[in-house]
């Protein structure tokens, strides 16, 4: 299937000045491929990228690779069509340290769903609090439970289609209840969960840009695919909270963090690997000015419907 994901406006508007604060590196018209079955992100360079990074050609990433499922690592036309280093755009480089704050947690858990009707998309990304660094990632697609065949298309390709990654959604997709048990055997893969018999998370929380994932989305999605709520979903950070706690300064998403922190976009924003992406880059720009993460939304144990806010200033 041909696929383009960028239309010339928003090639523009990702390069404009506004987003460039730091030195980086213009990065050419993005390539567009052609007659392959793989799906592309677009990956562009960030203001914390070493400039050593900069002379490496765009690619996009390979979304069967980040789901665990490219089966082409040994064919050299692939590896050099497609990036398989999802996260080279998310290194700091030394100067990012200078005002950091020793943090509660050792680790960061960046969820950013996707999908209103049902959960279309599950990434988590890893990020070390101490040394900022990507530890790892998960990244699913997730085939609706609820929903007959042509609904499902006609979703998918009103999602996804407009990035050219509908064909790796139908090739990879797995029922929710099939990726929480594969989340949670790469959570206790990591020691961040599995030992603890409260259920929660193991020296870790989970960060997402407002509570809309935790507190709505996954809880619905659990009661369509008739299972419970996991207990590590008991509680989370919701980076927006942080955000306007610490830097006196409201944003009411993710486009808007990046914007006032000048941040560049990568990728494209509603792909959900794209979007946690970026708002892991929006943590690491808080951590390296000196915030301190906390969690901001907690569950009732014995009502988990019941959700209490840490800070009385918040975004609602
Ligand atoms: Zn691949």
């Amino acid at each position: 299937m041909a696929f383009s994901r960028f239309s010339l406006s928003r090639i523009s508007s990702l390069l404009s000045p506004s987003f460039v604060p730091l030195p980086s590196i213009r990065r050419s018209t993005p390539i567009v491929v052609r007659g392959f079955s793989l799906s592309a992100t677009m990956e562009s360079s960030s203001a914390s990228l070493p400039p050593s990074h900069g002379t490496a050609r765009w690619r996009p990433v390979c979304l069967y690779y980040t789901q665990g499922k490219c089966t082409k690592m040994d064919d050299p036309l692939h590896i050099e069509t497609f990036n398989h280093d999802c996260c080279k755009d998310l290194h700091v480089d030394a100067a990012f340290f200078e005002h950091k704050q020793s943090q509660k947690f050792e680790f960061f858990l960046v969820l950013d769903l996707e999908g209103k009707v049902e959960i279309l998309e599950f990434p988590v990304l890893i990020l070390d609090a101490k040394t900022m660094a990507i530890v790892d990632f998960f990244h699913r697609f997730v085939r609706p439970s609820a929903m007959s065949e042509q609904r499902i298309n006609e979703y998918i390709e009103g999602k996804y289609g407009k990035f050219g990654v509908d064909r790796v959604w139908h090739d990879t997709a797995l029922p929710f209840k099939e990726v929480i048990q594969q989340f949670e055997a790469w959570l206790a893969q990591h020691h961040l969960w599995g030992n603890d018999r409260s259920g929660l998370l193991n020296r870790a929380a989970f960060v997402t840009c407002g509570n809309w994932d935790l507190k709505t989305k996954v809880p619905q999605q659990c009661k369509v695919s008739k299972m419970k709520l996991p207990p590590y979903f008991m509680e989370w950070i919701n980076l927006k909270d942080v955000y306007l706690n610490f830097y006196n300064q409201e944003a009411r998403g993710m486009m808007a963090m990046l914007k006032q922190r000048q941040i560049r976009v990568l990728g494209s924003h509603h792909l959900g690997i794209d979007d946690t992406k970026n708002i892991t880059r929006v943590l690491q720009r808080m951590l390296a000015d000196g915030a301190v993460m906390q969690i901001s939304a907690r569950r009732d144990l014995h009502s988990p419907e019941n959700v209490s806010f840490t800070f009385r200033n918040r975004i609602r």
